[in-house]
């Protein structure tokens, strides 16, 4: 089946229109004259048919996860069940106002609550607040709860210093930084933690570590226990970045790893949706130490009528609106349901098992770094391809035209040329079969083809230079200055 290719200059509703007089405003009665619309109102004067055509085919120039799969490792992009789209859309949950009176919304905090219970089994904390609204809010929020802590202490002007592995997603040193921290690297050795030069890094100056586990090379860190009690010893805290949870679900948890606090993203882990910056949920766990500093308001549940708690003395205090994303929490609680604890502990079973096994089909064709066997993603390194001329972007390229997404490239740093893969467990074995034939015409392909790709999408390589020089930030530059061949 061949579509009329979709193009980036695709003309607009307007464009299709043939020039009209125009049509007056639906007239309602009562408007004074001087707000009634001067100009005719001017409708485009198409066809059904056309404007069906017209969004259809918008449509097919996007990338979706209905559509193909999406490797994206760190990213976790999984199926959104529509079991969960269905109940999100409910007008009962969908017109929820965040501002109405409690007594009106108790299924709604009924929900919340329950989805915390359940999270702080998940993760192994006592206390969970929904409220930040993406990772990085999380992580920000928390480093704002560590800030408190120490200052009740009277340590805040000594415990200046946030320590991260080089594995560190991007978003741990920022939200350091934000929150008012100096950073500090320490290096990997074999993929993991050096925990030498983690012993020989803390000190008195240390307010946390912030570490991803499994991290973002894939693997479990194995001297957990060993890096918990370096941390704790030097009277710091550690923080769990647990954006990606899918490998560890049912089976173990940052409460039984000895970290005080830890953010998941309900987006990554639980299947609801995410990408192109859209709404998340970075929910925060807290150990003892830290509870006490969670956001306000707390979901609480008083006899049999749940009530939002703005009575805690020692909270950072209120970090979003609302309450938190509840579409995305809703989701969320109905994923959870739906899989049930023997559920989640199939779901970290089978995203393992699909890393390990797509690892060792890839690993015929280019070298994997570190040890073989990772929890739910894994890397690739494309640096042999250089001496064909042939860089790891030019095969991620090349993958779009065979219909997937293009995997993470060139994170972690610490990885020449580096390609991060994910599968999750929502990916049958014949996807994973397929993308790897899919993998193995690319990276043997030509390097002329490789350097064209890709050559069937209706946006042809982006000149990234001139992409970030030169910006049409609407359809309106686009035509008033066409991009030069
Ligand atoms: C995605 C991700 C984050 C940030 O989450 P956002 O919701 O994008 O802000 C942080 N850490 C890791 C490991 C991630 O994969």
């Amino acid at each position: 089946m061949t579509f009329r290719q979709a193009r980036y200059d695709e003309p607009l509703v307007w464009e299709l229109s043939p020039p009209s007089e125009g049509a007056p405003g639906p007239s309602v009665p009562g408007l004074p004259e001087k707000l009634r619309r001067k100009k005719a109102l001017r409708w485009p004067e198409l066809s059904e048919l056309e404007v069906v055509r017209h969004y259809t085919r918008l449509s097919q120039m996007n990338f979706g996860i209905d559509t193909s799969a999406y490797p994206l490792g760190s990213c976790t992009m999984k199926y959104n069940p529509k079991v969960s789209e269905a109940v999100a859309r409910r007008r009962t949950a969908a017109e929820l106002h965040p501002e109405q009176p409690v007594e009106t919304v108790q299924g709604a905090l009924e929900i919340l609550w329950r989805l915390e219970t359940a999270l702080g089994k998940i993760t192994g904390f006592p206390e969970v607040s929904l409220q930040p609204a993406a990772g990085a809010h999380g992580e920000f929020a928390a480093l704002l709860m560590v800030r408190a802590y120490f200052r009740d202490r009277g340590e805040l002007g000594r415990r200046t210093e946030v320590l991260l592995p080089d594995t560190a997603h991007g978003t741990n040193p920022a939200s350091a930084a934000m929150a008012g921290f100096t950073t500090r690297e320490i290096p990997s050795k074999d993929g993991c933690v050096d925990l030498e030069a983690l012993r020989a890094a803390v000190s008195d100056r240390t307010a946390a570590f912030m570490l991803t586990n499994p991290n973002t090379a894939g693997l479990f860190e194995s001297q957990i226990v060993e890096i918990a009690e370096t941390v704790h010893g030097a009277g710091g805290l550690l923080y769990y970045d647990g954006a990606n949870l899918n490998a560890i679900l049912g089976v173990t948890n940052p409460g039984r790893m000895g970290f005080d606090v830890a953010h998941l993203n309900l987006h990554k882990t639980f299947a609801t949706p995410h990408g192109g910056g859209g709404p998340g949920a970075g929910v925060l766990g807290a150990g003892e130490l830290l509870a006490p500093y969670l956001p306000v308001p707390r979901v609480v549940k008083k006899g049999r009528r749940f009530a939002l708690d703005y009575d805690r003395p020692k909270s950072i205090g209120k970090i979003k609106s609302g309450y938190g994303n509840f579409g995305l929490d809703l989701r969320a609680y109905v994923f959870l349901l739906s899989h049930g604890e023997e559920g989640l502990r199939a779901v970290s079973r089978r995203s393992v098992l699909n890393a390990n096994y797509l690892g060792q089909r890839l690993g015929r064709h280019l070298p994997r770094p570190f040890r073989p066997l990772v929890k739910h993603e894994f890397l690739l390194s494309g640096a042999p391809l250089k001496a064909r001329g042939v860089r790891t972007l030019d095969l991620a390229k090349r993958l779009l035209d065979e219909g997937y997404h293009a995997p993470t490239v060139y994170f972690p740093a610490l990885v020449e040329e580096a390609l991060m893969i994910e599968f999750p467990e929502t990916e049958s074995r014949r996807e994973l079969d397929g993308f790897a034939d899919a993998f193995e015409r690319a990276v043997t392909d030509t390097p002329e083809n490789l350097h064209a790709a890709p050559r069937n999408l209706s946006v042809g390589r982006v000149d990234e230079v001139r992409a970030a020089r030169d910006l049409h930030l609407s359809w309106k530059d686009l035509r008033e200055r066409p991009p030069k061949p």
